[in-house]
C-alpha cells in the first residue's frame, strides 16, 4: 500500500535477527538452541511477509560470517577459533530459496567488535584498536566467503560487499570478481558516500577518478556513533564536516582528554571571570574522575540552570575567555562543553538536582518571572526550605532562553526538560506552584504581598531602545525580542524580504542570523560606531558575517521613510568617532550631508 516493491530483512552485522543466528546458549528458547531454532525469525518472518503480500520481493542482507568464536559466532568452526564454517549458513540460504529468496546480500562481522571484517578501513574510528592484518585481507576474505555462497547457488543473484577500500580500483575486481563467478552483483556502502556517481563516471568514462573516491578513514562510522547522520566527510565536507566537528567536540572521549589539559589552578581565572564563579576546576576534574554526582552537585550548588547557560553564556568573554590556556596556546579548556555534558547526563540519569528540607519553613516566596533569574531564585529559596509559587505571563516557565534565544543557541525542549529536572522532586512534595500570571494592572505589587511573605522579581528586561531620532514608526519596524519571538521555530518566514537591523548587541546578532535563517534576502546590520566598540562578543560577530550579514559600521540610523503607513526605508548617516562618552567607548559623530536613505 506504501509503494514498495521489496522488503530487505536484515539480518547481518549482530543486529537482532542476526544475534539469533548465534544464539547457541540459549537452548531453552524457540529461538535459540538448535540450527532450527536459530534461524526460526528469519525463516518465519519471510515467510509471512510472503503469505500477506505475495506480490512483495523478499530479501536479505545475511551475515554469513560473524568472526566470533563458537559458541557465540555464527558461520564459525567450533573449534574455538574464529574460522569460518560456511555449513550453516548455506543450509539457511537453502531453505531461503525454498521460501522464495529471489536475491541475497551477503555481509559479515559486526560494526562495533570487528568492523574490520565487514568494512576493511585505514583508520578505526576513536576507542578501537588497528585490526592485526592488512586491509586487503579483510576485502580478499570478503570476496572468497561471499564467493562460496556464490559458487554453491550459481543461479541466485549473490550481492558482494566490502569494496570500498578499492578506492578507484573497485571496479577493476568488482569485474574479476563477477567474472570468477564469485559474485553477481557488487555494492557499495561508504564508496556510495564519497562518490555518489561513480557508476555514472564508469558508465561514461570507463574509469572512477581517484579524487572522488573514498579514502577508507571511518569518518562516517565516527559520525553515526557520536550521535549525527552520516556522510561522507572527506569527498562532501562541506555539509558533513561541520558535522563531524560538532559532535567530535562534545564526544566523551574528546571531553575527558579536554579534562585531562585542564590544570586544575589553585586561583582559577576561568572561575574569577564566571559571573557565579563556579568551582570549575572541581567540576571539570571530578567528571575526569568519572564522579558525576560530584561533578554534578557542585555545578548545582552555584548555576541550577546548568544546561542552558553552558548553551547559552557567552563563555568566550567569560570563564573559557579568561582560561589560562587560551593566554598560552590560544585554545581554552572547553568549559561550557563539559559543563553541558554533566548536566545533561545526570538529568538523563536522574540525579537528584538539590536536596529538598524535610521541613518546610513555613514561609511562602512569590517569585515573579520564570525565567532563569526567577528559576535560580526559586531553586535556592526551595533549597533552604521555603514554598515558591512562580509567577509568568507565559503559560510555561523558562524566559528568554524558551521563547525568544534563536533553536540554532537553544532548543526550547532543552530549556524545559532541565526545569522539570530542576522542580520535579519540589512540584511532587507541593512545595512550588506555578501560575500564568504576570505583573499588571490586575496584579499590582501589593496583590502579590498580600498573598506571600516576600516577593522575587525576576521580570527581566523585556523592553528594547525606540530609534531617539525617528519622526514616525510604519508598519514593518518591529523591536528585536518581539521579532525573535515571532519567528522562534518558524520556517521560510521572510522569503525576499530585505531586513535592517539597528545595532550591535548580541540580541541584534540573533535578529540578523535569524532574518537570514528565515529567507530574507538582503540582512544589513547598521551600528553608529566601529567594530572594536560593538558589545557583540566576537564569535557572534564572526557567526553574523559569515552567514552573509551586511555590516554597515560607523553609520547612524537617524529615521524611517514609509509609503501608506508601511515602511520603505531607513534614514542612515555615516559617523566619524570622537572622544569616548559615559559608557567609555567613542562617541559617534554624525558627517554632516551625509544621509542616504538605505
Ligand atoms: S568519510 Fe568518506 S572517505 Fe572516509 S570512510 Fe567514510 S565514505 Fe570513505
Ligand atoms: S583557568 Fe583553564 S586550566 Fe585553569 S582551572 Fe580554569 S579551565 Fe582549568
Amino acid at each position: 500500500e506504501a509503494g514498495f516493491d521489496g522488503v530487505d530483512i536484515k539480518a547481518c552485522h549482530r543486529y537482532l535477527v542476526s544475534e539469533l543466528h548465534a544464539s547457541f546458549t540459549r537452548e531453552n528458547s524457540k529461538y535459540g538452541g538448535s540450527f532450527e531454532n536459530r534461524t526460526r525469525f528469519l525463516r518465519e518472518t519471510a515467510a509471512k511477509i510472503r503469505r500477506e503480500v505475495p506480490s512483495l520481493i523478499v530479501t536479505t542482507r545475511l551475515n554469513i560470517y560473524d568472526a566470533i568464536p563458537y559458541p557465540y559466532g555464527f558461520g564459525v568452526a567450533r573449534d574455538g577459533g574464529t574460522a569460518p564454517d560456511l555449513s550453516e549458513p548455506l543450509q539457511l540460504i537453502r531453505e531461503l530459496l525454498a521460501l522464495g529468496l529471489p536475491i541475497l546480500n551477503a555481509s559479515m562481522g559486526n560494526p562495533y567488535f570487528n568492523p574490520h571484517v565487514g568494512r576493511p578501513y585505514d583508520q578505526p574510528i576513536v576507542g578501537l584498536n588497528p585490526p592485526q592484518e592488512h586491509p586487503l585481507e579483510g576485502v580478499a576474505r570478503l570476496i572468497h566467503l561471499i564467493g562460496q555462497v556464490q559458487r554453491a547457488f550459481p543461479d541466485l543473484p549473490v550481492v558482494g560487499t566490502g569494496y570500498s577500500w578499492l578506492r578507484h580500483y573497485f571496479p577493476l575486481v568488482a569485474a574479476g570478481v563477477v567474472e570468477r563467478g564469485l559474485a553477481t552483483l557488487v555494492g557499495q556502502g561508504r564508496g556510495a558516500f564519497a562518490y555518489p556517481d561513480s557508476v555514472k563516471d564508469l558508465i561514461e568514462k570507463g574509469k572512477l577518478e581517484p579524487r572522488k573516491a573514498c579514502v577508507a578513514c571511518s569518518a562516517c562510522t565516527q559520525i553515526m556513533r557520536d550521535g549525527g547522520q552520516t556522510g561522507c566527510v572527506i569527498r562532501d565536507n562541506e555539509i558533513y564536516g561541520p558535522q563531524y566537528r560538532r559532535h567530535r567536540r562534545v564526544a566523551p572521549d574528546v571531553l575527558l582528554s579536554e579534562s585531562d589539559r585542564c590544570w586544575d589552578c589553585a586561583f582559577a581565572m576561568c572561575q574569577e571571570a564566571c559571573p557565579v564563579h563556579l568551582d570549575i576546576p572541581g567540576f571539570i576534574k571530578a567528571y575526569g574522575r568519572g564522579d558525576l554526582e560530584r561533578a554534578y552537585e557542585i555545578l548545582m550548588d552555584r548555576n541550577p540552570l546548568s544546561e542552558v547557560c553552558a548553551l547559552v553564556c557567552p563563555v568566550e568573554v567569560l570563564c573559557e575567555g579568561a582560561c589560562v590556556e587560551n593566554l598560552l596556546n590560544l585554545q581554552p579548556i572547553g568549559i561550557a562543553r563539559i559543563q553541558r555534558a554533566i548536566a545533561k547526563e545526570a538529568r538523563e540519569r536522574g540525579l537528584q538536582a538539590f536536596e529538598l528540607p524535610h521541613e518546610s519553613t513555613g514561609h511562602h516566596v512569590a517569585v515573579i518571572g520564570a525565567g532563569p533569574a526567577g528559576l535560580a531564585c526559586a531553586a535556592q529559596l526551595l533549597k533552604r526550605g521555603h514554598r515558591v509559587t512562580l509567577y509568568d505571563r507565559e503559560a510555561a516557565p523558562g524566559g528568554l532562553p524558551r521563547t525568544v534565544i534563536p533553536d540554532e543557541r537553544i532548543l526550547p525542549e532543552t530549556v524545559q526538560a532541565e526545569i522539570r529536572h530542576l522542580f520535579a522532586e519540589a512540584e511532587t512534595f507541593g512545595r512550588l506552584d506555578l501560575k500564568q500570571t504576570g505583573l499588571d494592572a490586575d496584579h499590582p505589587l501589593p496583590w502579590f504581598r498580600e498573598r506571600h511573605d516576600a516577593v522575587f522579581l525576576g521580570v527581566g528586561l523585556p523592553f528594547t531602545t525606540p530609534l531617539p531620532t525617528a519622526t514616525q514608526r510604519p508598519a514593518g519596524v518591529e523591536d528585536a525580542l518581539s521579532f525573535l519571538r515571532r519567528l522562534k521555530g518558524a520556517r521560510g518566514a521572510l522569503r525576499g524580504v530585505t531586513v535592517a537591523v539597528l545595532g550591535g548587541g548580541a540580541t541584534a546578532m540573533d535578529a540578523a542570523t535569524v532574518a537570514l535563517e528565515q529567507g530574507a534576502r538582503d540582512v544589513y546590520l547598521i551600528y553608529r560606531r566601529s567594530l572594536a566598540e560593538m558589545p557583540a562578543w566576537p564569535a557572534e560577530q564572526k557567526r553574523a558575517l559569515e552567514r552573509g550579514v551586511h555590516f554597515l559600521i560607523l553609520s547612524q540610523p537617524l529615521d524611517y521613510t514609509s509609503e501608506n503607513g508601511r515602511l520603505t526605508g531607513v534614514v542612515v548617516a555615516r559617523t566619524l568617532l570622537g572622544p569616548p562618552d559615559a559608557s567609555g567607548r567613542r562617541r559617534p559623530e554624525v558627517v554632516p550631508d551625509s544621509s542616504f536613505v538605505l
